[in-house]
């Protein structure tokens, strides 16, 4: 027999209660007076919706959580990117560094040819 609720299968002969959605089991070998019955529709229809809502709320769940996988994927791409584009400005940056100091290098052997240019013409 299937749980009117959730439709859960059940064993009817052992099972009193779903072991899916918790639908307290009630077989009605004599039928139901018109006030029990109001009561048991009344008690179906709320537990049902609860089940729905429970169902839906874990849709929104499942899909709220496939967003935020995709974000961090995202994130991590972009990570990967900010890593790359660092790595590179880091040897960007050495290269300006060797340049500037070989420059300096220059200007200072410049210096000493100046120097001894001017000693020369002093003598
Ligand atoms: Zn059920």
């Amino acid at each position: 027999m299937k749980c009117p609720v959730c439709n859960h299968l059940f064993n009817e002969e052992s099972d009193v209660l779903c072991l899916n959605c918790g639908w307290r089991i009630r077989f009605f070998l004599s039928g139901m007076s018109e006030k029990e019955e109001n009561l048991y529709n009344k008690e179906l229809s709320i537990a049902r919706n609860n089940w729905q809502q429970l169902c839906s709320n874990d849709q929104k769940h499942e899909a709220l959580k496939k967003k935020l996988n995709s974000a961090e994927q995202l994130l991590e791409q972009k990570d990967i990117t900010i890593q790359k584009l660092l790595a590179e400005l880091q040897v960007f940056h050495q290269k300006q560094t060797d340049w500037e100091s070989q420059q300096s290098k220059d200007i200072e052997t410049q210096n000493k040819n100046i120097e001894g240019y001017s000693k020369t013409i002093e003598h």
